[in-house]
Parts: C-alpha cells; structure tokens; sequence
C-alpha cells in the first residue's frame, strides 16, 4: 500500500465501495440531443424564497423548453440551519405554483427517481467513497486545524496584508504524513478532509455562463474543505459529485455562486468529471428610497412566496409575471399567444437579465387583473372560495351559502362582456369589492353627487320604484330613468344639460348615480342593471327604502 492509500484506509475505513460501484448505479440519462437537465437545489431553511421560486421556474422552462428533466434535490448538510417542515414548505410552494418536478422530492416526505437519495443528509457514504478515492491519488488530506488556529493564521495574513485563507505556505497540513495523521487520530484530534488543490493564482480560470457570458477569474489555489469533521461535505463537493452523479447538463442557480465556480470546474476536472454548464440568474431587485436592493427576506414580506398566495394571487399570475422579469421577449410572445400556455414559450437562457430586475408590483398587478379578466364566473368560483377557503373563512362562508346567487353575481361585465372588467387583480380585494352584494357586508356611503339636492334625489328613488321592471335589459333599464327626467327638471341627454346647464338640475346620469348609491352604497360598480337583477327587486327596493329614510 502506498502512504496515500494508508491514509485514506486510515481515514475512511467503513468505505468499501469504488466511484465505479456509483457510475454504474447512475447511468447517463436516457434523452434525446438538447435535452437539458436541470434542477433546484434549496436548503430546508425556512420558507419558499421568491428567488428559489424564480430560479425553479427558469430550470423548469429550460427542461420543458427542450425535452428535458427537471428534478429537486434538498442541499441538507448544514444541519443547524434546518427547520422543521423546511422541505414541505419549499416543495409545497413549487407545487403550488404549478413547477411541475419531474424527479426527486415531490413533497414533504416523497420523492421518486432513478438517480438518487435526493437529500444530501442520505447520500454521506457516497460522498465519502469519492473523497476516499481523492486521498488514494494525494488530492485530498486531513487538516487538523482547530478553529483558533484558522483565525490565527487570518489574523495574521491581514496584518501582512495577504489574501486570507487556507492556501499555499499557509495550508499547513498540506503535506501531513500518515505517521502524522494516525498519531493526531490516536489522540482524539477531530479533522475536516480538504482538497490539495493544485490552483495558482497566476492562471485564469475562463467559462462561459449561459446568462452572463464569458467569465475569467484566477484559479483556486486555497485548499478548501470537501468533508466537515462529522464527515458531511460542504456545498461545493456535494455539488461536484451530486450534479456528476444526477447527470445535470446546466447548473441553473443564483448568482451568488458565481465567486465559487473557480473552485467547482477545479473539483469536476479533478474528479474526472465533465464540467456542466453554469447558468447564473441574477436576484430579483427592489427599489427602496430610489436605490436598487436585493430583495431581502429581512425587510420584504413579498421575499416569503406565501406572501403572495396570501393575498390571493394566483399562482399563474405570479409565474406569469416572473416569465416576464425571466426573459425580454416573453411579452411580445404573449401578445401574440395570449390563449397559450406560458410552458409553450420557448425559453433562452441568453435573453435573461444580466443584472437583477426589479420587482415590478404594479406590473404584477396588471398581468394578474389581466389573468382575472380572462375567467369566466365558474373558474372565478372555484379560485376564489379556495382562497377564502384557506385564508378568509368568514367571507367563505358567505361566498358558500348560495353558490348560484355567487356565480351570477361574478358573471357580471364577465360571462358575456365583449370587454371583461380588469378589476381584481388577487382575491383579497373581493371581499370589500363585492361587499355590497351581501347584506353582512353591505356598508352604504350615501353622500350624494354635488349638484343633486336630497329631495330630488328622494323624490326620484320614489318614482323610480312605479316603474323598475327586473325584465328590463340594459337599454330598457336606462330609458326608464330617462322617463323620469323631465318630470324631475333633469336633461335626458347629457349634452343638452353640458350645452344649457341652467336649464336643468343635471341629466340621466346622475339619476342613475342616485340609484347606485341606494342599491350599493357606492358611486362605482359594475353594470348596475345586472347588479339589481342579481339582488332582485325585493332587496333593491328595500335599500332604496333604507336610503329614503337616511338622506
Ligand atoms: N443549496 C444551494 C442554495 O440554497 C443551491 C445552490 C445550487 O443550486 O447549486 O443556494
């Protein structure tokens, strides 16, 4: 046996398989040319970021787009920062959101596939036979360094000013013997394994990112840990041999891992791996007081994705949305296809914003009023009782008691509009929007129009009761109000009364204002002949009574 292989049987004994043993267990994948394989990597940290959720949503249109995989794999190796329920928060919320996951978790507790464990936390003895196979061939060593020494040696290189870190002259158990080694072991000395890394400073490392372009920074030469003293790996080595292993093409993420690639085209070279392709999407930015930000899980409530399901947006508003902030030409597409499934539009990395774009409420706003408009009442019944469902129960209630009564209600300027209202744009505004329409929410503001005085307006309510007929369609409705015009000093034509304005006490419209105001309390709805046939005439006349007594 040689020094390395004495080392690394004395530092991996229980370690009886070969890469070989995991090459074959993971075939190449089975796919047509340009197919990619991708994936979403998130650690069950907290909640499903909107970065996560961006970043899911490119790798899954990049498989879509060419016929390839999507899959999640749960980066758990740090287990200080897991929470409880953390991989049910974040695949829930892909779910949610309609990111279909081709392999790997699909849920809290499952997941499926050929390639895996999909969770890092499972996968320790495959990560340990590959560093084993590192130490045999002297690219990889026990560093014995306690932390105090670490910062020492920082310490030091600042004073001198030196690059900080476990490199070169400072990589101190660099050249550790196994006499050395077994000694330090005997004597309970807990270690991390680290790679040797045969970097300089003084090359270049060049690669070309999918979104970014060409990118040239020096080598690695630091000595970076593969495996933590309780055998876990680090990020990067998981990386390396999970993205090897899972056989993933381009290696979609966010661009905060664009520093470490140095080091993971280091160690796929010197595993013997081919090196995937980088793809790294810049972070979703906000304007605060005028100055471009990250979004910040701190400060912002819309970084937590349930945020938005919260407020009752949908899903595919906000995936919609995001299509739009992913790439430059989505909205064209969209103009062109505005039935088409977001899935069908073919997706280029290259046309992705290099620098980060802005969180856009408005714009979301309008894509999701847009969205909205497009439903008929059915579809709006199902999405909004299932919001109110889990976040408003009281107005659930309320939605439920009479589903028919509900569904005429929302095929108001809808179902048969040639222009469908954009007015909701997440169900959390439909409780007060609809308010009216419900005697437990029904709150009138019966402040009258400014040129309309309290006793015409009471004296028309009176008459308007002799003649409303529920029959009526819109034109029928609106000529009966102007039946009543002359008799009441009012103009029928709004521009008779523009063109003589002394001549009347104002025109048909503000009557119909008057009559909005009785029968919803408000100056603006939708169409207010379909809103009082909805009601029935029994309620209309009550709440015209009602505003009689109170003006
Ligand atoms: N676990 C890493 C993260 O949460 C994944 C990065 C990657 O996609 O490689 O950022």
């Amino acid at each position: 046996m040689t020094q390395n292989e004495k080392m690394a049987e004395l530092l991996l004994p229980d370690i009886n398989k070969t890469p070989d043993f995991y090459e074959n267990l993971y075939p190449a994948r089975n796919l047509p040319e340009g197919a990619r394989v991708v994936r979403v990597a998130p650690s069950p940290t907290g909640y499903l970021h909107l970065g996560t959720l961006f970043a899911a949503l490119v790798n899954r249109i990049t498989a879509t787009s060419t016929g390839g995989v999507f899959f999640t794999r749960i980066e758990d190796t740090d287990k200080k920062r897991e929470i409880e329920g953390g991989i049910e928060n974040i695949i829930d919320g892909l779910n949610r959101f309609g990111i279909a996951i081709d392999e790997g978790f699909i849920s809290g507790t499952d997941e499926k596939g050929d390639y895996g464990p999909y969770q890092q936390s499972h996968r320790a003895e495959i990560y340990q036979t590959f560093v084993k196979k590192l130490i045999k061939e002297g690219l990889a060593y026990p560093c014995f360094c306690t932390a105090e020494e670490l910062e020492a040696v920082r310490n030091e290189q600042e004073a001198a000013k030196i690059r900080t870190g476990y490199h070169g002259k400072w990589a101190k158990h660099r050249d550790i013997t196994f006499e050395e080694a077994e000694k330090l072991i005997n004597e309970g000395k807990p270690y991390v394994i680290r790679l040797k890394s045969m970097g300089s400073e003084e090359n270049k490392v060049i690669f070309e990112d999918a979104i970014k372009g060409k990118i040239e920074m020096p080598e690695n030469d630091e000595d970076f840990v593969l495996l933590k003293s309780d055998g876990i790996p680090t990020y990067h080595f998981a990386h390396a041999i999970d993205d090897h292993l899972m056989h993933t093409t381009h290696v979609i993420r966010g661009d905060e891992w664009i520093s470490s690639v140095p080091k993971h085209i280091q160690l796929f070279k010197t595993l013997g791996f081919k090196v995937p392709k980088f793809a790294h999407v810049s972070p979703i930015m906000k304007l605060d007081n005028g100055a471009k930000r990250k979004i910040s899980k701190r400060k912002d409530p819309e970084a937590a994705v349930h945020f938005f399901a919260e407020q009752g947006y949908e899903a595919e508003s906000v995936i919609e949305y995001l299509m739009t902030i992913a790439s430059s030409d989505f909205e064209d597409w969209r103009r062109a296809n505005p039935d088409a499934s977001y899935k069908d539009f073919k997706f280029n990395l290259k046309k992705m914003s290099v620098s980060g774009a802005l969180f856009d409420e408005v714009k979301l706003t309008d894509v999701s009023k847009n969205r909205i408009s497009r439903m008929k009442s059915g579809e709006v019944y199902e999405k909004i009782t299932a919001w109110a469902k889990e976040f408003d129960s009281d107005f659930y209630s309320i939605l439920t008691a009479d589903p028919r009564f509900t569904k005429a209600m929302l095929a108001i300027d809808r179902d048969d509009a040639a222009k469908p209202r954009k007015d909701l744009a997440k169900w959390n505004e439909a409780k007060d929007y609809f308010a009216f329409f419900f005697n437990n929410l029904f709150v009138p503001d019966y402040t009258l129009p400014e040129n309309i005085d309290r006793a015409d307006a009471k004296a028309f309510l009176e008459l308007y009761k002799g003649v409303y007929d529920p029959a009526d369609d819109r034109q029928g409705w609106f000529d009966k109000i102007k039946g009543l015009c002359s008799g009441l000093g009012f103009a029928e034509q709004t521009k008779d009364y523009k063109q003589n304005p002394d001549a009347y006490k104002g025109h048909a419209g503000d009557l119909s204002t008057v009559l909005r105001i009785a029968v919803t309390g408000r100056r603006n709805t939708p169409d207010l002949c379909s809103i009082m046939q909805v009601l029935g005439k029994t309620e209309c006349f009550k709440r015209i009574d009602q505003m009689i007594a109170n003006i």
